[in-house]
C-alpha cells in the first residue's frame, strides 16, 4: 500500500470562483456598455454526451448573465444547412460567440464547418486564423480546456519557467493548443501521440505531465517523475458501478491516469471528475465575455 503524497487540484472549485468573477464582469459590461455577451451553440444529431454538454452550457451562460441560443438541427441535416446557420449566426450582432458541437455526423465535414466560424466568434479555438494567432504571440480566442488546464497549472506551480511539459495527444482541440500554451509560459515541450516510441520514459522526464488522449487509466504511477504535476484531460465513460444506476444509462467517468497510483508519486494531480472537465464550460464563458469586448472594440 502506498502513501498517498499529491496535491489534489480542485478544478471544480476554481472554475466556480472564475464563473462567478465572469458573471460580474458580464454584469459590468452591460451597466457600462449595454452589451449583453451572446454565445449561440449549434448540435447537429442527437449524440448523448453532446446534449449533456450542450446543455449545460446553455444553462451556464443564462446563470452567468449572457444571451444564450441553442440550435438543434436533425442527424441528416445537410452540410449547407449547417453551413447557413453557422453563417446567419456569423452575421447576427446579438451573438459574440459561436461553436458547433463535435463529433457531427459522418457525412458532415468538420474542417469546412470549422472554416465557415467567424474567427471573432470562435469560442472554441478551432480555426486556422486562431490557431494561427496563438502559434504566432497575438491575442486569439483559445481552446477552453488547454486555456484552463493552464490556470489550474499557474495556480498550482507559479512560474512555469524552464519546466519540462510532456503533453500526449496532438489534437487541435487540445493537444496543439495545450503546446502552444506551455511554450509561450516558457517550459520546454515535448509532444507525444500514437507514434511516440518508449511513451512510459517520456512521460518519466516531465515536470508537468498533461494527458489528453481518451485511453483510461493508460497513464501509470511508474510513468510519473516524483513530484510532477498532473493534468488529467482524458475522459472515458463506463457504465455505472451501481447496476440500476448503469440500467438507467448512467455513466462514471475514467480518465487518462491511474489515479490512486499516480497520487503516490505526484506532486500535483487533476482528479476525474472534478478537475479539468469543470473549468472547461467556464473558460467557455470567459471566452464569450472576450470575445463580446473584442467585438465592440473594448480589448485588443
Ligand atoms: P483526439 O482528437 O481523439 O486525440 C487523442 C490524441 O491521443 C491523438 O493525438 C492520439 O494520437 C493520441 N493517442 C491515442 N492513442 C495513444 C496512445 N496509445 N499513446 C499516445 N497517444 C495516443 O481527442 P481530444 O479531442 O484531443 O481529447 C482527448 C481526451 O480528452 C478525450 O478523452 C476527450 O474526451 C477529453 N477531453 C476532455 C475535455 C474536458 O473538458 N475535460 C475537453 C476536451 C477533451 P494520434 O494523433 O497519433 O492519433
Amino acid at each position: 500500500m502506498t502513501e498517498a503524497t499529491a496535491t489534489i487540484i480542485d478544478g471544480k472549485a476554481f472554475s466556480e470562483r472564475l464563473r462567478e468573477q465572469v458573471t460580474i464582469d458580464v454584469a459590468a459590461l452591460k451597466a457600462e456598455h449595454g452589451i449583453t455577451p451572446g454565445l449561440a451553440v449549434v448540435l447537429v444529431g442527437e449524440d448523448p454526451a453532446s446534449e449533456v454538454y450542450v446543455r449545460n452550457k446553455g444553462v451556464q451562460s443564462l446563470a452567468a448573465g449572457m444571451h444564450s441560443e441553442t440550435h438543434r438541427l436533425p442527424a441528416d441535416a445537410s452540410e449547407a444547412d449547417v453551413l447557413a446557420l453557422v453563417g446567419r449566426l456569423n452575421a447576427d450582432p446579438a451573438i459574440h460567440g459561436l461553436l458547433v458541437q463535435f463529433p457531427v455526423p459522418d457525412h458532415l465535414s468538420q474542417a469546412r464547418i470549422v472554416a465557415a466560424i467567424s474567427p471573432d466568434k470562435d469560442v472554441d479555438g478551432l480555426t486556422v486564423t486562431n490557431a494561427g494567432r496563438l502559434a504566432s504571440g497575438l491575442p486569439a480566442l483559445t481552446s477552453c480546456t488547454p486555456v484552463g488546464c493552464m490556470m489550474l497549472l499557474k495556480d498550482a506551480l507559479g512560474d512555469l519557467t524552464g519546466k519540462h511539459a510532456v503533453v500526449i495527444g496532438r489534437s487541435n482541440l487540445m493537444g496543439k493548443p495545450m503546446a502552444q500554451l506551455l511554450l509561450a509560459a516558457d517550459c520546454t515541450v515535448t509532444i507525444a501521440h500514437s507514434r511516440s516510441r518508449d511513451l512510459p520514459a517520456l512521460c518519466r522526464q516531465a515536470d508537468i505531465l498533461v494527458a489528453a488522449v481518451g485511453r483510461a487509466e493508460m497513464v501509470r504511477g511508474d510513468w510519473i517523475k516524483p513530484g510532477a504535476a498532473v493534468i488529467d484531460v482524458g475522459i472515458t465513460r463506463f457504465p455505472s458501478r451501481d447496476p440500476v444506476r448503469a440500467a438507467e444509462g448512467k455513466t462514471r467517468l475514467v480518465g487518462d491516469v491511474a489515479f490512486d497510483e499516480a497520487r503516490a508519486v505526484a506532486g500535483w494531480i487533476t482528479p476525474v471528475p472534478g478537475g479539468v472537465g469543470p473549468m472547461t464550460i467556464a473558460c467557455l464563458l470567459l471566452n464569450t465575455l472576450t470575445a463580446a469586448r473584442r467585438l465592440h472594440g473594448l480589448e485588443g
